[in-house]
């Protein structure tokens, strides 16, 4: 790697052909090498994630820490060059944690590590206590007779498989998702899934679920004690565990917001290229790789463009939306704010799969219309210097701008490195020390150079054809 970028800086010559008016392909390369020097040069982008989640702390929609991200977000976009500044305001729910807690009570009394899911209800105070009936997944639970769940706690064990990109949460996250509703139709008095996380420490990893008409509690278990209750049942002992919420709902909705600021564009500052990134987090740790990380590379990104010596031709608005984790309102009233601006969105972009490179780049547009897939072409070859690939033309959108992509804004998908996401992903464990600075500036580096070459393209996208809008 060493030797590649050492040569993709060697700027000067190229340098000087700008000024004498090179081709535009050769000068797009000269000043996205120049965007590459200044952000793998700097330590801005953990900089940002540093004083974000010291500064701010843990995240969640609504919560004291949610509101300081939001001033952190508007005093920092103001230091760092952008203007337009401002919040838009965000209605959320609130929900808290409180106290939790859990043991095997037989066949031996065993403490248990676990963490309630985003949105569950508390047990009573006392907790509740029953046998467990385990599966290992949700599909298997939907086939279990009720007489075999009702009066008992559900544990579904899915181990997680590792992987570079999403493909091991997403064969899993359904177990998070949608096991406890299933377990509460079947009469379920509690649910616990084995965490979705990849590593083996005695940590629980939390995350959303789906709202239910019919709540029971509902926790993932640290992954050795998921699989400590495992061996215990898989030796046909009777295993009776009792568990202790004391997650709520606040009554009173709360406010939030989606802070936003531009990058004004130099010849067509109407029409914008988005970079988002989410400003909430998990309660547990401090939200550094999710999505701190992310809320970095975007800023960085600005950060960069604002600073090049020849502003790009189109806005970058960076958004850092509010509550993603727990239901997207923020991005939702985003897309429903701006609607009627949808066809002004040039593209969009989002980080929000933590601080590791990013190794390909995949576009979602008008594949059809051969100078829109040229401009993705030209814009991917910018980013080979830093060992980026070309993808396809099917790019997922995050959750967040997946609200534009319904409104037919192309997406540029930056694939990061998500090998070590799932280890500290929604858990304790996602602290500041878990971010590398310069592979978080190699990022950035590579979302900044695809934003600008977005940005300062002689055309467009085209739009995402209808039957591509829709996010599942
Ligand atoms: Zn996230």
């Amino acid at each position: 790697l060493g030797v590649l970028l050492a040569g993709a800086l060697c700027v000067s010559p190229a340098f000087e052909q700008v000024r004498q008016g090179a081709d535009p392909a050769t000068q797009a390369q000269s000043t996205a090498t120049v965007v590459q020097r200044e952000a793998l040069s700097s330590r801005r982008a953990f900089e940002l994630v540093r004083s974000l989640c010291d500064e701010a702390g843990p995240r969640p929609a609504g919560s004291t820490g949610d509101h300081a991200a939001v001033l952190w977000a508007l005093r920092t976009m103001g230091e760092l060059g952008l203007t337009n500044v401002h919040p838009e305001k965000v209605e959320v729910t609130r929900w808290e944690r409180g106290e939790e807690r859990a043991e095997i009570v037989s066949p031996v009394g065993q403490h248990l590590v676990v963490a309630a899911l985003g949105g569950s209800v508390g047990t009573p105070p006392r907790g509740v206590e029953g046998d467990v009936v385990e599966v290992g997944s949700v599909e298997e639970l939907e086939h279990l007779d009720p007489a075999a769940v009702k009066g008992k706690i559900v544990f579904v064990d899915a181990p997680m498989r590792r992987a570079r990109d999403a493909s091991g949460y997403e064969e899993v996250v359904r177990v998070r998702y949608e096991g406890p509703r299933v377990a509460a139709k079947l009469g379920g008095i509690a649910f616990l899934l084995r965490s979705l996380g990849t590593d083996h420490d005695r940590i629980a990893h939390t995350g959303g679920k789906s709202k239910d008409e019919h709540e029971i509690p509902s926790a993932a278990l640290s992954v050795p004690d998921a699989e400590m209750l495992h061996r215990i049942v898989a030796e046909k002992r009777t295993a009776r565990v009792r568990i202790t919420l004391g997650a709520h709902m606040l009554q009173a909705p709360a406010e939030s917001a989606n802070v936003v600021g531009d990058v004004p564009g130099r010849e067509r500052p109407d029409e914008v290229i988005v970079i988002g990134a989410h400003l909430d987090s998990w309660d547990l740790g401090v939200g550094a790789v999710d999505d701190g990380a992310g809320v970095a590379i975007a800023l960085e990104t600005a950060r960069v463009l604002a600073a090049l010596p020849q502003r790009p031709r189109r806005t970058v608005r960076v958004v850092l939306f509010a509550n993603e984790e727990r239901g997207l309102s923020g991005a939702r009233a985003y897309a429903r704010a701006h609607a009627n601006e949808a066809a002004t969105f040039v593209a969009a972009t989002e980080a929000d799969f933590g601080g590791d490179a990013v190794y390909a780049v995949r576009w979602l547009g008008d594949a059809g219309n051969a100078a829109a897939r040229e401009r993705f072409v030209a814009l991917a070859r910018l980013l080979a210097p830093l060992g980026v690939a070309r993808g396809d033309d099917d790019a997922s959108a995050g959750g967040d701008v997946g609200q534009l992509q319904e409104l037919g804004v192309p997406i540029l998908e930056l694939r990061q490195d998500g090998t070590r996401y799932f280890d500290v992903h929604h858990s304790a464990n996602d602290t500041v020390d878990k971010i590398d600075p310069p592979t978080l500036a190699r990022a950035a580096a590579a979302f900044a150079t695809a934003v600008w070459a977005a940005a300062e393209a002689d055309g467009d996208f085209g739009r995402v054809p209808a039957e591509k809008r829709k996010v599942q």
